[in-house]
């Protein structure tokens, strides 16, 4: 925001339940402020039966855009004017640009990912081999775009076998990129899987395994079957870093956790917003100080 709100200020925000403990208002209020635009970020707790009164109101009063985030992300999209490919193929939108009144999903997750992943470690997946662990809404939006960005090869393993072999399936029939299903890591695992593990250039744990205040807790993977120098990310960003990738990392792999995720798909959506470039750096120190620092530090 310039110089408080005023007839003219924009209005983003977040629709969602619960939103009281986002970081995007933090993130997005301090990005509006450094950049010097008039606009502010509200969180809304939009309850799941009030998503469309939600989405009439964000008509009605002109808001510039909202995010989308838990449990809304998939039902929003039939109350939409229009809808990006990426969303579509993901079938979640993250978030809203109201362009001149026609409502536009989009899905910033799964490229703010991929952009994490080359400004931190430089890594490209085009042409590489990629294994993702899970099946939700994160391993999806994940999985999309690596295949939408040339990955040679997506392995999918979840917990529930049939959420993977469903993704694996998208991902052939929207994508035409070649993707596989392998055993969850917690059982024995066949040699083709072992083959496949070894084979891997990026390795994605896209489930809440090890999430704060269960920091302990570690999907089961087999981290001595890792390639050396396989780069290895965590969507978790809350510890810094999780047991998986402390193992990782012992393992001799490059690791990564969710907060670039998270920086860049809330710098994609300021940019869809605004029209402006996004002051990545103000956003990361905004998203640190608002994470506790006795997490962050561990
Ligand atoms: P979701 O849609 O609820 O999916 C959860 C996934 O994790 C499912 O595949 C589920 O397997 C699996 N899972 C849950 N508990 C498990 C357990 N105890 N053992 C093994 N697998 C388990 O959640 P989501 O939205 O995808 O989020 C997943 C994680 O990514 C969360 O930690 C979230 O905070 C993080 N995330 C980070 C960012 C970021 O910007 N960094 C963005 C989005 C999400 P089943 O199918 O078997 O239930």
């Amino acid at each position: 925001m310039a110089d408080g709100i005023n007839g003219l200020t924009k209005v983003c925000g977040i629709f969602g339940d619960p939103v009281r403990h986002s970081l995007s208002p933090a993130m997005h209020n301090a990005a509006f402020a450094a950049a010097g635009l008039d606009y502010i970020y509200v969180p809304f707790q939009v309850a799941g039966d009030k998503l469309p009164d939600a989405i009439k109101a964000l008509r009605a009063l002109d808001l510039a855009g909202v995010n989308i985030t838990i449990p809304h992300k998939e039902t929003v999209l039939p109350y939409l004017d229009e809808i990006s490919m990426e969303a579509g193929f993901i079938g979640a939108v993250n978030t809203v640009v109201n362009r001149q009144g026609r409502l536009c999903g989009e899905n910033t997750d799964g490229r703010g990912f991929i952009k994490a992943l080359s400004e931190q470690v430089g890594f490209n997946p085009a042409g590489k081999t990629a294994l993702v662990l899970g099946a939700g809404g994160a391993a999806r939006a994940v999985a999309v775009q690596l295949a939408l960005a040339g990955s040679a090869k997506l392995l999918l393993t979840n917990r529930s076998r049939p959420r993977a072999e469903e993704l694996a399936r998208l991902i052939a029939e929207k994508t035409g990129a070649a993707a596989a299903v392998a055993e969850w890591p917690a059982q024995v695992l066949p040699h083709r899987d072992s083959r496949m593990i070894a084979n891997a250039d990026l390795v994605v744990q896209a489930t809440p395994v090890g999430m704060y205040p269960h920091t302990a807790e570690t999907v089961p993977f087999p981290f001595e079957l890792l390639k050396q120098d396989a780069v290895v990310c965590d969507l978790v960003y809350n510890p810094a870093r999780t047991d998986f990738l402390k193992k990782a990392a012992h393992f001799g792999a490059v690791t990564v956790n969710g907060l670039g995720m998270l920086l860049y798909q809330g710098a994609l959506a300021f940019e869809l917003w605004t029209g402006s470039p996004a002051p990545v750096s103000v956003m990361k120190d905004a998203l640190l100080k608002a994470l506790s620092p006795a997490t962050v530090n561990e």
